[in-house]
Formats: C-alpha cells, structure tokens, sequence
C-alpha cells in the first residue's frame, strides 16, 4: 500500500534545521521513480470528483509532485516563491513564522480571475505557508478548490486554518 511504502522510504532527520526539529526529508522518494508515478497517480485518483483548472505550487518542494499532477491532468502549473525569486511583477503575501515571517509571491498574470486553483505542497505542518498561498490565488481572483500534500502533522492541526477556503485536503501520509 502507498502509504506504507511512503513511511517506509520517507526519513526522519533530527535537529534539522534546528535543535529539536524532527525533518520529514522526502528526497528518498525521488530517487523512486515509480513510486513518484504513484504518487501523482494517488492524487489523481483523490481528488477525481475535485474540478480544478490549475495548480499552484509552493517552492520548492511543493513545485516536484505539483507539476508532475498538473502535467497528468493535463492543466496549467503555477509556482508560488520566496520574495525577490520571480522575473516579472509580482503580488505578495506575508505570513509569520515561529520566529520572524515569511514573504511569498506569485506572477500577476499567472491566472485568469475565476480559475480553480488546487495548492500543493509537500508538507503541512501548521498551515501558514499555504493559508497565505490561499490568499495571494483569491487576490488574483482565483478559486481555492483544495489541497495537497505528501505529508501531513496533524498533532500540528494545520487542516484546521484551511477549511475556510476547501474542506478538500488531501494527504497521502499523515
Ligand atoms: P507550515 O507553513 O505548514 O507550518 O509549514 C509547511 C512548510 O514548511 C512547507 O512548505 C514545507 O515544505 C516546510 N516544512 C516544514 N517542516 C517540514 C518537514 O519536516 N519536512 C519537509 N519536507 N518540509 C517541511
């Protein structure tokens, strides 16, 4: 089963980035390339009665299964940056972090007001990254029909925060 192998594969790394952080590293998987193919073809199947007319992904692991999904499903792929990363004019959206905060970006013309817009990303820890994800794709007139993720920490309850935009959320380990 998908899950099982994923947990198999998925490694745990201690103190990174800092001290008391356990890491999800998902780069074992990559190194897997049918069970990427899985992984895309999981999603697929999730989210079937979903209607999604782009996908947004969040840099820069959101940007590995995000655009392998939008490519099986045939729709376009929008990538979602750090601050300063994006070559043209830019709307931004800000969110704090445990310490500080955090900037994203997203073209101005990366979709047509009124698009359904799915936001992937490979993890969800406490939702803040995609909730501010959620609201650069409202700003841009853009529908939020749901979520992605390889991986989500539910003790951390992120799910909660992103109900207000889909009850769609979808994980693939949790
Ligand atoms: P959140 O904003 O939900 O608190 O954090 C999720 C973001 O941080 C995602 O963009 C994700 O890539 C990154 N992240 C946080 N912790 C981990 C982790 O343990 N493993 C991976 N792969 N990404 C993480």
């Amino acid at each position: 089963m998908l899950e099982q192998k994923l947990r198999e594969v998925i490694r745990d790394i201690p103190d990174f980035p800092s001290p008391g952080i356990i890491f999800k590293d998902i780069t074992p998987v990559l190194k897997d390339a049918t069970l990427c193919v899985d992984i895309v073809n999981e999603f697929a199947d999730k989210l079937k009665d979903v209607d999604i007319d782009a996908i947004a992904g969040v840099e820069s692991r959101g940007f590995l299964f995000g655009l392998m999904l939008a490519t099986k499903l045939g729709i376009p792929f929008v990538p979602i940056r750090k601050q300063g990363r994006l070559p043209y004019k830019t709307i931004a959206e800000s969110y704090k972090l445990e310490y500080g905060q955090a900037t994203i970006e997203v073209h101005e013309d990366a979709l047509d007001a009124g698009t359904k817009v799915l936001i992937h990303d490979d993890l969800l820890a406490t939702g803040g990254t995609v909730v501010a994800s959620a609201k650069l794709i409202e700003k841009l007139g853009g529908v939020v029909v749901g979520f992605s993720f390889v991986i989500s920490l539910d003790f951390l309850n992120g799910a909660g925060r992103l109900r207000r935009f889909s009850d769609n959320i979808i994980s693939l380990v949790r």
